[in-house]
Protein backbone atom coordinates (compact mmCIF):
# COMPACT_ATOMS: atom_id res chain seq x y z
CA UNK A 1 0.00 0.00 0.00
CA UNK A 2 1.15 3.27 -0.86
CA UNK A 3 -0.28 6.67 -0.55
CA UNK A 4 -0.22 10.11 -2.15
CA UNK A 5 -1.54 13.77 -1.50
CA UNK A 6 -4.37 14.51 -1.72
CA UNK A 7 -5.13 16.69 -4.93
CA UNK A 8 -4.20 20.02 -5.19
CA UNK A 9 -2.07 20.01 -2.33
CA UNK A 10 1.89 20.08 -2.80
CA UNK A 11 4.83 19.04 -0.60
CA UNK A 12 7.52 21.39 -0.08
CA UNK A 13 10.40 19.72 -0.39
CA UNK A 14 13.97 21.24 0.24
CA UNK A 15 15.08 22.55 -3.08
CA UNK A 16 12.34 24.50 -3.30
CA UNK A 17 11.63 25.30 0.36
CA UNK A 18 14.61 27.62 0.47
CA UNK A 19 12.47 30.21 -2.03
CA UNK A 20 9.65 30.02 0.07
CA UNK A 21 11.72 31.50 2.86
CA UNK A 22 13.12 33.77 0.31
CA UNK A 23 9.99 34.87 -0.23
CA UNK A 24 8.68 34.74 3.41
CA UNK A 25 11.61 36.66 4.85
CA UNK A 26 11.66 39.41 1.92
CA UNK A 27 8.13 40.21 2.80
CA UNK A 28 8.97 40.51 6.31
CA UNK A 29 11.76 42.61 5.66
CA UNK A 30 9.68 45.21 3.45
CA UNK A 31 6.67 45.11 5.51
CA UNK A 32 8.68 45.78 8.76
CA UNK A 33 9.69 49.07 6.50
CA UNK A 34 6.26 50.27 6.24
CA UNK A 35 5.33 49.41 9.31
CA UNK A 36 3.36 45.98 9.73
CA UNK A 37 3.72 43.29 12.56
CA UNK A 38 2.33 39.74 11.86
CA UNK A 39 -0.73 38.11 13.08
CA UNK A 40 -1.62 34.65 12.87
CA UNK A 41 -5.11 33.61 13.36
CA UNK A 42 -6.18 29.60 13.51
CA UNK A 43 -6.41 27.74 9.90
CA UNK A 44 -10.05 27.14 10.78
CA UNK A 45 -13.12 29.07 11.63
CA UNK A 46 -16.64 29.26 12.23
CA UNK A 47 -18.55 28.82 8.66
CA UNK A 48 -20.68 32.06 9.24
CA UNK A 49 -17.29 34.08 9.67
CA UNK A 50 -16.75 33.73 5.98
CA UNK A 51 -20.05 33.03 4.52
CA UNK A 52 -20.80 36.54 5.96
CA UNK A 53 -17.83 38.23 4.78
CA UNK A 54 -17.08 36.72 1.60
CA UNK A 55 -20.92 36.61 0.19
CA UNK A 56 -22.95 33.79 0.40
CA UNK A 57 -23.18 33.78 -3.29
CA UNK A 58 -19.53 33.95 -4.18
CA UNK A 59 -17.67 30.79 -6.12
CA UNK A 60 -15.47 30.85 -2.60
CA UNK A 61 -18.64 29.97 -0.33
CA UNK A 62 -21.27 28.50 -2.60
CA UNK A 63 -18.89 25.65 -4.18
CA UNK A 64 -15.15 25.79 -2.69
CA UNK A 65 -15.67 26.00 1.21
CA UNK A 66 -13.90 23.02 3.19
CA UNK A 67 -16.38 23.40 5.38
CA UNK A 68 -17.47 20.45 7.69
CA UNK A 69 -19.32 19.59 11.22
CA UNK A 70 -16.91 19.03 13.89
CA UNK A 71 -17.49 16.21 16.54
CA UNK A 72 -19.39 18.64 18.58
CA UNK A 73 -21.74 19.90 15.84
CA UNK A 74 -20.18 23.07 15.31
CA UNK A 75 -20.29 24.31 11.55
CA UNK A 76 -16.66 24.79 10.80
CA UNK A 77 -14.22 25.70 7.86
CA UNK A 78 -11.07 25.73 6.86
CA UNK A 79 -10.15 29.52 6.18
CA UNK A 80 -10.20 30.18 2.04
CA UNK A 81 -8.98 33.43 2.30
CA UNK A 82 -7.10 35.78 5.06
CA UNK A 83 -9.12 39.08 5.60
CA UNK A 84 -12.68 38.16 6.95
CA UNK A 85 -10.79 35.90 9.70
CA UNK A 86 -8.52 38.77 10.49
CA UNK A 87 -11.33 40.98 10.78
CA UNK A 88 -13.45 38.39 13.32
CA UNK A 89 -10.04 39.05 15.48
CA UNK A 90 -10.07 42.77 14.94
CA UNK A 91 -13.57 42.77 16.42
CA UNK A 92 -12.98 39.81 19.38
CA UNK A 93 -9.35 41.48 20.55
CA UNK A 94 -10.83 45.35 20.19
CA UNK A 95 -7.58 45.75 18.31
CA UNK A 96 -9.83 49.30 17.75
CA UNK A 97 -9.50 50.11 20.90
CA UNK A 98 -7.37 53.20 22.36
CA UNK A 99 -4.35 51.57 23.17
CA UNK A 100 -3.70 50.57 20.22
CA UNK A 101 -1.97 52.65 17.04
CA UNK A 102 -4.03 54.04 14.18
CA UNK A 103 -4.30 52.80 11.67
CA UNK A 104 -3.81 49.32 12.85
CA UNK A 105 -1.57 47.34 10.63
CA UNK A 106 -0.84 43.66 10.25
CA UNK A 107 0.47 40.91 8.02
CA UNK A 108 0.15 37.41 7.44
CA UNK A 109 1.37 34.26 5.55
CA UNK A 110 0.07 30.36 5.64
CA UNK A 111 -1.96 27.97 3.74
CA UNK A 112 -5.34 28.87 2.24
CA UNK A 113 -8.40 26.37 1.37
CA UNK A 114 -10.24 26.08 -1.85
CA UNK A 115 -11.96 23.31 -3.35
CA UNK A 116 -11.25 24.34 -6.76
CA UNK A 117 -10.04 22.32 -9.80
CA UNK A 118 -5.88 21.99 -9.80
CA UNK A 119 -4.21 23.56 -12.95
CA UNK A 120 -1.21 25.41 -12.69
CA UNK A 121 -0.93 28.15 -10.22
CA UNK A 122 -4.50 26.72 -9.26
CA UNK A 123 -4.52 24.34 -6.00
CA UNK A 124 -7.07 23.35 -3.14
CA UNK A 125 -4.20 24.07 -0.56
CA UNK A 126 -2.27 27.16 -1.58
CA UNK A 127 -0.65 29.83 0.38
CA UNK A 128 -0.77 33.50 0.93
CA UNK A 129 0.83 36.71 2.35
CA UNK A 130 -1.46 38.93 3.36
CA UNK A 131 -1.56 42.52 4.49
CA UNK A 132 -4.57 44.81 6.16
CA UNK A 133 -4.76 48.14 7.63
CA UNK A 134 -7.79 49.20 9.61
CA UNK A 135 -9.05 52.48 10.19
CA UNK A 136 -7.62 54.51 8.04
CA UNK A 137 -10.27 55.89 4.77
CA UNK A 138 -7.01 58.09 3.46
CA UNK A 139 -6.68 57.53 0.03
CA UNK A 140 -3.07 57.35 0.68
CA UNK A 141 -3.43 54.40 2.97
CA UNK A 142 -5.19 52.59 -0.55
CA UNK A 143 -1.52 53.88 -2.69
CA UNK A 144 1.11 53.20 0.17
CA UNK A 145 -0.45 49.74 0.78
CA UNK A 146 -0.38 49.10 -3.25
CA UNK A 147 2.76 51.17 -3.41
CA UNK A 148 4.16 48.44 -0.92
CA UNK A 149 3.12 45.20 -2.99
CA UNK A 150 4.76 47.04 -5.79
CA UNK A 151 7.88 47.28 -3.92
CA UNK A 152 7.95 43.96 -2.31
CA UNK A 153 7.89 42.31 -6.00
CA UNK A 154 10.73 45.17 -7.00
CA UNK A 155 13.17 43.73 -3.77
CA UNK A 156 12.16 40.04 -4.98
CA UNK A 157 13.51 41.18 -8.38
CA UNK A 158 10.51 41.35 -10.77
CA UNK A 159 9.98 44.11 -13.20
CA UNK A 160 7.28 42.86 -15.78
CA UNK A 161 4.59 43.60 -13.75
CA UNK A 162 1.26 45.75 -14.11
CA UNK A 163 -0.58 47.30 -11.86
CA UNK A 164 -4.65 47.63 -12.62
CA UNK A 165 -7.18 49.36 -10.44
CA UNK A 166 -11.26 50.02 -10.33
CA UNK A 167 -12.97 51.68 -7.81
CA UNK A 168 -16.30 49.63 -6.88
CA UNK A 169 -17.31 52.56 -5.14
CA UNK A 170 -19.85 53.32 -2.45
CA UNK A 171 -22.81 51.47 -1.63
CA UNK A 172 -24.94 54.23 -3.06
CA UNK A 173 -22.72 53.58 -6.61
CA UNK A 174 -23.42 49.98 -5.96
CA UNK A 175 -26.93 50.05 -5.93
CA UNK A 176 -26.97 52.30 -9.16
CA UNK A 177 -25.17 50.93 -10.91
CA UNK A 178 -26.35 47.07 -10.10
CA UNK A 179 -29.49 47.87 -11.73
CA UNK A 180 -27.86 49.42 -14.78
CA UNK A 181 -26.17 46.27 -15.17
CA UNK A 182 -29.11 44.28 -14.57
CA UNK A 183 -30.89 46.65 -17.49
CA UNK A 184 -28.24 45.76 -19.67
CA UNK A 185 -27.87 42.31 -19.51
CA UNK A 186 -31.28 40.69 -19.10
CA UNK A 187 -32.38 41.24 -22.49
CA UNK A 188 -28.91 38.98 -23.26
CA UNK A 189 -30.39 36.31 -20.09
CA UNK A 190 -30.95 33.39 -22.71
CA UNK A 191 -26.85 33.78 -24.25
CA UNK A 192 -25.18 33.96 -20.94
CA UNK A 193 -23.74 30.81 -19.40
CA UNK A 194 -25.62 29.07 -16.70
CA UNK A 195 -23.56 30.53 -14.25
CA UNK A 196 -24.18 34.21 -14.91
CA UNK A 197 -28.11 33.63 -15.40
CA UNK A 198 -27.99 32.16 -11.71
CA UNK A 199 -25.65 35.69 -11.14
CA UNK A 200 -27.71 37.87 -12.92
CA UNK A 201 -30.01 37.82 -10.22
CA UNK A 202 -28.56 36.75 -6.99
CA UNK A 203 -24.98 39.11 -7.89
CA UNK A 204 -25.20 40.65 -11.15
CA UNK A 205 -21.53 42.53 -10.37
CA UNK A 206 -20.24 38.97 -10.55
CA UNK A 207 -20.85 38.16 -14.17
CA UNK A 208 -18.25 40.99 -15.21
CA UNK A 209 -15.99 38.19 -12.92
CA UNK A 210 -16.86 35.47 -15.25
CA UNK A 211 -13.90 33.48 -17.31
CA UNK A 212 -16.88 31.94 -19.45
CA UNK A 213 -16.08 32.65 -23.40
CA UNK A 214 -19.86 33.54 -23.73
CA UNK A 215 -20.40 35.88 -21.44
CA UNK A 216 -17.20 38.07 -22.11
CA UNK A 217 -18.77 39.25 -25.45
CA UNK A 218 -21.18 41.08 -23.03
CA UNK A 219 -19.15 41.76 -20.62
CA UNK A 220 -16.63 44.12 -22.79
CA UNK A 221 -19.56 46.09 -23.40
CA UNK A 222 -20.85 46.46 -19.99
CA UNK A 223 -21.66 49.73 -18.66
CA UNK A 224 -18.58 51.16 -16.94
CA UNK A 225 -18.84 51.60 -12.72
CA UNK A 226 -16.83 54.50 -13.12
CA UNK A 227 -19.76 56.56 -15.10
CA UNK A 228 -21.91 55.54 -11.47
CA UNK A 229 -19.69 56.70 -8.75
CA UNK A 230 -21.35 59.10 -6.23
CA UNK A 231 -19.43 62.19 -5.67
CA UNK A 232 -17.91 60.96 -2.66
CA UNK A 233 -16.53 58.27 -4.12
CA UNK A 234 -15.53 59.75 -7.25
CA UNK A 235 -13.43 61.90 -5.16
CA UNK A 236 -11.54 58.96 -3.78
CA UNK A 237 -10.51 57.30 -6.80
CA UNK A 238 -9.43 60.34 -8.52
CA UNK A 239 -7.18 61.32 -5.57
CA UNK A 240 -5.81 57.41 -5.34
CA UNK A 241 -4.77 58.09 -9.40
CA UNK A 242 -3.14 61.89 -8.23
CA UNK A 243 -1.81 60.03 -5.71
CA UNK A 244 -0.46 56.86 -8.01
CA UNK A 245 0.47 59.83 -10.21
CA UNK A 246 2.94 61.78 -7.95
CA UNK A 247 4.80 58.37 -6.65
CA UNK A 248 5.35 57.46 -10.47
CA UNK A 249 3.83 54.45 -10.63
CA UNK A 250 2.65 53.41 -13.73
CA UNK A 251 -0.94 51.57 -13.53
CA UNK A 252 -3.98 50.86 -16.03
CA UNK A 253 -7.71 51.67 -15.14
CA UNK A 254 -10.23 48.59 -15.58
CA UNK A 255 -13.63 49.39 -15.10
CA UNK A 256 -15.01 46.17 -15.47
CA UNK A 257 -13.01 44.50 -13.15
CA UNK A 258 -14.34 43.38 -9.95
CA UNK A 259 -13.59 40.76 -7.21
CA UNK A 260 -14.47 37.42 -6.24
CA UNK A 261 -15.41 38.26 -2.69
CA UNK A 262 -18.58 41.16 -1.93
CA UNK A 263 -16.49 43.32 0.75
CA UNK A 264 -14.80 45.08 -1.27
CA UNK A 265 -15.48 49.01 -1.88
CA UNK A 266 -14.07 51.97 -3.79
CA UNK A 267 -10.81 50.69 -4.75
CA UNK A 268 -9.81 47.43 -6.10
CA UNK A 269 -6.42 46.31 -7.54
CA UNK A 270 -4.68 43.48 -9.15
CA UNK A 271 -1.26 43.21 -9.97
CA UNK A 272 -0.27 40.72 -13.19
CA UNK A 273 2.34 39.14 -14.30
CA UNK A 274 3.34 40.23 -17.82
CA UNK A 275 6.27 37.44 -17.91
CA UNK A 276 5.57 35.21 -21.24
CA UNK A 277 4.55 31.71 -20.61
CA UNK A 278 2.39 32.68 -17.65
CA UNK A 279 -0.57 31.63 -18.67
CA UNK A 280 -4.29 32.07 -17.57
CA UNK A 281 -3.24 32.24 -13.53
CA UNK A 282 -1.42 35.61 -14.34
CA UNK A 283 -2.88 37.26 -11.22
CA UNK A 284 -0.35 37.38 -8.39
CA UNK A 285 -1.70 40.18 -6.26
CA UNK A 286 -5.37 41.13 -5.56
CA UNK A 287 -6.83 43.31 -2.95
CA UNK A 288 -8.56 46.71 -2.06
CA UNK A 289 -10.66 48.57 0.44
CA UNK A 290 -13.59 47.28 2.22
CA UNK A 291 -15.17 49.83 4.61
CA UNK A 292 -17.95 47.82 5.87
CA UNK A 293 -16.28 44.35 6.97
CA UNK A 294 -15.65 45.10 10.24
CA UNK A 295 -19.51 46.16 10.74
CA UNK A 296 -20.62 43.33 9.17
CA UNK A 297 -18.52 40.98 12.03
CA UNK A 298 -19.78 43.27 14.93
CA UNK A 299 -17.15 45.95 15.34
CA UNK A 300 -17.54 49.36 15.10
CA UNK A 301 -17.65 51.30 11.79
CA UNK A 302 -14.03 50.85 10.41
CA UNK A 303 -12.40 51.54 6.90
CA UNK A 304 -10.02 48.84 5.58
CA UNK A 305 -7.93 48.13 3.40
CA UNK A 306 -5.69 44.99 2.63
CA UNK A 307 -4.29 42.57 -0.26
CA UNK A 308 -3.33 38.87 -0.64
CA UNK A 309 -0.63 37.66 -3.20
CA UNK A 310 -0.84 33.45 -3.88
CA UNK A 311 3.23 32.35 -3.06
CA UNK A 312 3.02 29.38 -5.40
CA UNK A 313 1.72 31.44 -8.87
CA UNK A 314 4.79 34.28 -7.23
CA UNK A 315 7.11 31.34 -7.62
CA UNK A 316 5.93 30.98 -11.40
CA UNK A 317 6.44 34.52 -11.72
CA UNK A 318 9.84 34.63 -10.52
CA UNK A 319 10.73 31.18 -12.52
CA UNK A 320 9.47 32.80 -15.80
CA UNK A 321 11.11 36.44 -15.36
CA UNK A 322 14.53 33.66 -14.15
CA UNK A 323 15.30 35.27 -10.91
CA UNK A 324 18.23 34.03 -9.18
CA UNK A 325 17.64 33.44 -5.62
CA UNK A 326 20.74 33.58 -3.20
CA UNK A 327 21.54 30.38 -1.53
CA UNK A 328 20.50 30.63 2.48
CA UNK A 329 21.98 27.71 3.58
CA UNK A 330 25.35 27.85 3.73
CA UNK A 331 28.06 25.46 5.00
CA UNK A 332 30.78 26.96 6.95
CA UNK A 333 32.58 23.71 8.35
CA UNK A 334 32.64 20.42 7.02
CA UNK A 335 34.19 17.67 9.18
CA UNK A 336 35.43 14.41 7.92
CA UNK A 337 35.97 11.78 9.99
CA UNK A 338 38.46 8.82 9.00
CA UNK A 339 38.21 5.28 10.57
CA UNK A 340 35.24 4.08 13.66
CA UNK A 341 37.27 5.86 16.68
CA UNK A 342 37.04 9.08 15.21
CA UNK A 343 33.07 9.31 15.97
CA UNK A 344 32.82 10.73 19.21
CA UNK A 345 35.49 13.12 18.57
CA UNK A 346 33.75 14.35 15.00
CA UNK A 347 30.57 14.60 17.30
CA UNK A 348 32.27 16.77 19.43
CA UNK A 349 34.03 18.75 16.54
CA UNK A 350 30.78 19.77 14.89
CA UNK A 351 28.94 20.76 18.12
CA UNK A 352 31.52 23.36 19.46
CA UNK A 353 31.79 24.59 15.87
CA UNK A 354 27.92 25.40 16.20
CA UNK A 355 28.64 26.33 19.58
CA UNK A 356 30.40 29.23 17.93
CA UNK A 357 27.61 30.18 15.84
CA UNK A 358 29.09 28.56 12.64
CA UNK A 359 27.28 26.31 10.60
CA UNK A 360 28.40 22.15 10.85
CA UNK A 361 27.82 19.11 8.98
CA UNK A 362 29.83 15.63 8.91
CA UNK A 363 30.07 12.28 7.49
CA UNK A 364 27.78 9.72 9.42
CA UNK A 365 28.24 6.65 7.50
CA UNK A 366 31.56 5.90 7.95
CA UNK A 367 32.57 6.46 4.45
CA UNK A 368 35.57 6.87 2.21
CA UNK A 369 37.65 10.10 2.51
CA UNK A 370 37.55 10.43 -0.75
CA UNK A 371 33.08 10.58 -0.59
CA UNK A 372 33.09 12.60 2.07
CA UNK A 373 35.61 14.82 0.00
CA UNK A 374 32.98 14.81 -2.30
CA UNK A 375 30.12 15.90 -0.23
CA UNK A 376 32.11 18.79 1.44
CA UNK A 377 32.40 19.68 -2.06
CA UNK A 378 28.98 19.33 -3.21
CA UNK A 379 27.28 20.90 0.49
CA UNK A 380 29.55 24.00 -0.74
CA UNK A 381 31.71 24.01 2.71
CA UNK A 382 34.12 26.96 3.28
CA UNK A 383 36.78 24.67 5.81
CA UNK A 384 37.14 20.90 5.37
CA UNK A 385 38.36 19.39 8.88
CA UNK A 386 40.00 16.05 8.72
CA UNK A 387 40.54 14.00 11.51
CA UNK A 388 41.88 10.55 11.11
CA UNK A 389 43.75 8.14 13.65
CA UNK A 390 46.66 9.59 13.75
CA UNK A 391 45.39 13.21 14.12
CA UNK A 392 43.27 11.70 17.34
CA UNK A 393 46.63 10.32 18.79
CA UNK A 394 48.19 13.43 18.44
CA UNK A 395 44.87 15.26 19.56
CA UNK A 396 45.39 17.79 16.35
CA UNK A 397 43.37 18.39 13.26
CA UNK A 398 43.40 19.58 9.30
CA UNK A 399 41.85 22.23 8.35
CA UNK A 400 41.75 23.05 4.73
CA UNK A 401 40.48 26.26 2.94
CA UNK A 402 38.29 25.09 0.00
CA UNK A 403 38.87 28.65 -1.48
CA UNK A 404 42.69 28.80 -1.39
CA UNK A 405 43.09 25.27 -1.12
CA UNK A 406 45.98 26.47 1.71
CA UNK A 407 45.95 23.73 4.60
CA UNK A 408 46.80 24.24 8.42
CA UNK A 409 47.30 21.49 11.26
CA UNK A 410 45.37 22.90 14.75
CA UNK A 411 45.87 21.40 18.00
CA UNK A 412 42.62 20.23 19.16
CA UNK A 413 42.11 22.36 22.10
CA UNK A 414 42.90 25.13 19.86
CA UNK A 415 39.81 24.87 17.88
CA UNK A 416 37.94 24.09 21.45
CA UNK A 417 39.18 27.23 22.33
CA UNK A 418 39.06 29.59 19.63
CA UNK A 419 37.46 28.56 16.15
CA UNK A 420 36.27 31.75 15.61
CA UNK A 421 39.68 33.09 14.90
CA UNK A 422 40.42 30.14 13.45
CA UNK A 423 37.77 30.33 11.17
CA UNK A 424 38.72 34.51 10.55
CA UNK A 425 42.36 33.19 9.80
CA UNK A 426 41.80 30.50 7.49
CA UNK A 427 38.89 32.24 5.56
CA UNK A 428 40.64 35.64 5.08
CA UNK A 429 43.57 33.89 3.59
CA UNK A 430 41.92 33.68 0.16
CA UNK A 431 41.94 37.39 0.26
CA UNK A 432 45.53 37.72 -0.11
P1 LIG B 1 -8.60 33.88 -9.39
O1 LIG B 1 -9.43 34.87 -10.12
O2 LIG B 1 -7.31 33.54 -10.06
O3 LIG B 1 -9.37 32.68 -8.93
P2 LIG B 1 -9.14 35.12 -6.88
O4 LIG B 1 -9.81 36.35 -7.28
O5 LIG B 1 -9.95 33.97 -6.42
O6 LIG B 1 -8.14 34.62 -8.04
P3 LIG B 1 -8.11 36.16 -4.41
O7 LIG B 1 -9.12 35.49 -3.59
O8 LIG B 1 -8.19 37.62 -4.57
O9 LIG B 1 -7.99 35.45 -5.82
O10 LIG B 1 -6.65 35.76 -3.87
C1 LIG B 1 -5.48 36.55 -4.09
C2 LIG B 1 -4.39 35.77 -4.77
O11 LIG B 1 -4.27 34.46 -4.23
C3 LIG B 1 -4.62 35.52 -6.25
O12 LIG B 1 -4.23 36.61 -7.01
C4 LIG B 1 -3.70 34.34 -6.50
O13 LIG B 1 -2.36 34.77 -6.65
C5 LIG B 1 -3.85 33.55 -5.22
N1 LIG B 1 -4.82 32.45 -5.37
C6 LIG B 1 -6.17 32.50 -5.26
N2 LIG B 1 -6.72 31.29 -5.42
C7 LIG B 1 -5.69 30.43 -5.64
C8 LIG B 1 -5.59 29.02 -5.86
N3 LIG B 1 -6.67 28.24 -5.87
N4 LIG B 1 -4.37 28.49 -6.04
C9 LIG B 1 -3.26 29.25 -6.02
N5 LIG B 1 -3.27 30.58 -5.80
C10 LIG B 1 -4.46 31.18 -5.61
MG1 LIG C 1 -10.71 32.30 -7.40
Amino acid sequence: MSYQRPKGTNDILPGESEKWQFVEETARLVFRDYQFNEIRTPIFEHFEVIARSVGDTTDIVSKEMYDFYDKGERHVTLRPEGTAPIARSYVENKLFGPEHTKPYKVFYTGPMFRYERPQKGRLRQFHQIGVEVFGSANPATDVETMAMAMDFYRQLGLSQLRLVINSLGDKETRQNYRQALIDYLAPHEAELSEDSKRRLHENPLRVLDSKDKRDQKFVADAPSILDYLTPDAKAHFETVTSMLDALEIPYEIDSNMVRGLDYYTHTIFEIMSEAPKMGAQATICAGGRYNHLVEELGGPETPGFGFALGIERLLITMEAEEVVIPALNELDAYVVGLGQETNLEALKVVQAIRNFGFSADRDFMDRKAKAQFKSADKQGARLVLTLGETELAEQVINIKSMASREEKQFPLADLYARFDEIYDEMTTKMFE
